[in-house]
């Protein structure tokens, strides 16, 4: 079947305005899927239906399954599609315009060229960056900008053709300077004023650091002044306390000395800066690096399990909760050879008393006479844990594999005579599930 023309249908007067609209700006979301729609439609294809008339509610709102069987508009689409177009629903006159505080709308967030030029929006600049670095090079790149317009102003003026750059040169380490001078000035200019008069009086909050101003720069003074060293040494410049920008600075020589402490990245500093209260401020920067911060902060401590009932149980005799380990090897003298000994250490869980027997080798055969000992000395452990040593697992097969070799019938004998003698059948119990459990 040919297709002549589509039409598509919504019942949001919102969606309709959305898509006629070709001047406001709309935020990421709705943008992306405006402009999948209109890839694939013109906005003249959709029209309004009203929400009473509108099938996709049968999907969105859901119904039951018998509802759906009984169900026409769903299957077959509303009745007005039968009809000829003149009786479809007509759109609302008119859509309205979109409204202001909208929240898809995104706010015009141009700024004015001539705004920049007032004193708050340069701090604003400044505010903006949180890095030393990238604020000096925008400032540079500023004012390369501005040196370029006054050119241009002072060519146009005295009748010269413009220049025409086809190329831009990356910013070069003077322009970098100087724009590490503009902004000490400027933020300086905010928090001093640049009276040198005012600044050496009494009442100044910088008096004691003997301010004096160097091209406009104030620096502090001090002795050393006939000194052979830089001027930067000698008079390093003065930084507002607490100020944005010198906390950006001491960042900057924090990070360049590789994150280090308080007294370095102070020193380092004040070979050009002297920030006031600069102990303070470099504290404050630092205990606020989340590097710093990350690396120092305590070794996660993992919260240890409870005991286990043969730790805290006191009652029973010593060793009869036994942990056992090996140690060595040792090199022991035999003859004129020297040969490879092992410690095999036994020790009570409930009050850690220990007990270290002698072992030839790591070998299986020779743990289990260790053990052996251990037990003729120290009485039947009910217990015995070791960590995962070759020689304890095979130890562990080999008790279990010897006692299903022992003769089940031999035992049951024993054990009736025992309880026909009277005895205490208790222990005998014992014995044999605790070997029944492997050592
Ligand atoms: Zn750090």
């Amino acid at each position: 079947m040919p297709i002549d023309s589509s039409t598509y249908w919504t019942d949001s007067t919102c969606v309709l305005r959305y898509l006629e609209n070709k001047e406001t700006r709309f935020q990421t979301f709705v943008a992306n899927q405006i402009s999948t729609i209109l890839d694939q439609s013109e906005a003249s294809q959709w029209r309004f239906v009203d929400g009473s008339l509108n099938p996709a509610d049968e999907a969105s709102r859901g119904m039951t399954g018998s509802e759906l069987l009984s169900n026409r508009r769903w299957k077959q689409g509303p009745d007005f599609l039968m009809k000829s177009e003149n009786e479809w629903p007509q759109r609302p006159i008119d859509l309205g315009q979109i409204p202001n505080n909208d929240p898809e709308v995104k706010s015009n967030s141009t700024v004015c060229a001539n705004n920049v030029i007032g004193q708050d929006s340069i701090s604003k600049v400044i505010d903006h960056y949180s890095s030393w670095n990238s604020l000096r090079k925008t400032i540079a790149w500023l004012l390369r900008y501005k040196s370029k317009l006054r050119e241009a102003v002072r060519r146009s003026k005295s009748g010269m053709p413009l220049l025409s750059e086809k190329t831009v040169t990356p910013i070069t380490v003077l322009e970098i300077n100087g724009a590490e001078s503009a902004i000490v000035k400027h933020i300086q200019q905010q928090c001093f004023g640049n009276d040198q008069v005012e600044l050496r009086k009494k009442t100044s909050s910088i008096y004691k650091l003997d301010p004096i101003l160097v091209e406009e720069i104030v620096r502090v003074g001090g002795r050393l002044h006939n000194a052979p060293i830089d001027i930067d040494t000698k008079h390093q410049i003065i930084l507002p306390k607490n100020h944005h920008v010198a906390k950006l600075i001491i960042q900057y020589y924090h990070h360049q000395s590789g994150h280090s402490g308080l007294e370095h990245t102070l020193s380092l500093l004040r070979q050009k800066f002297w920030p006031v209260q600069g102990r303070t401020t470099v504290r404050t920067v630092l205990n606020e690096c989340f590097s710093c911060r990350r690396r120092q902060s305590p070794v996660a401590k993992q919260k240890m399990a409870q005991f286990p009932e043969d730790r805290v149980t006191p009652l029973k005799p010593t060793f009869s909760f036994v942990g056992v380990d090996c140690f060595g090897p040792f090199e022991v003298r035999r003859g004129r050879s020297t040969v490879k000994r092992y410690g095999v250490l036994f020790t009570c869980l409930t009050i850690r008393a220990v007990h270290i027997e002698v072992s030839n080798s790591l070998d299986t055969e020779s743990f289990l006479n260790a053990l052996r000992r251990f037990i003729a000395r120290r009485g039947q452990p009910e217990e015995m844990r070791s960590d995962n040593g070759g020689n304890f697992v095979k130890g562990e097969k080999e008790l279990k594999k010897a006692i299903n070799d022992w003769n089940q019938s031999q035992f049951t004998n024993f054990f009736c005579k025992e309880i026909s003698n009277g005895h205490s059948t208790h222990l005998w119990d014992h014995t044999m599930v605790e070997c029944g459990n492997g050592a």
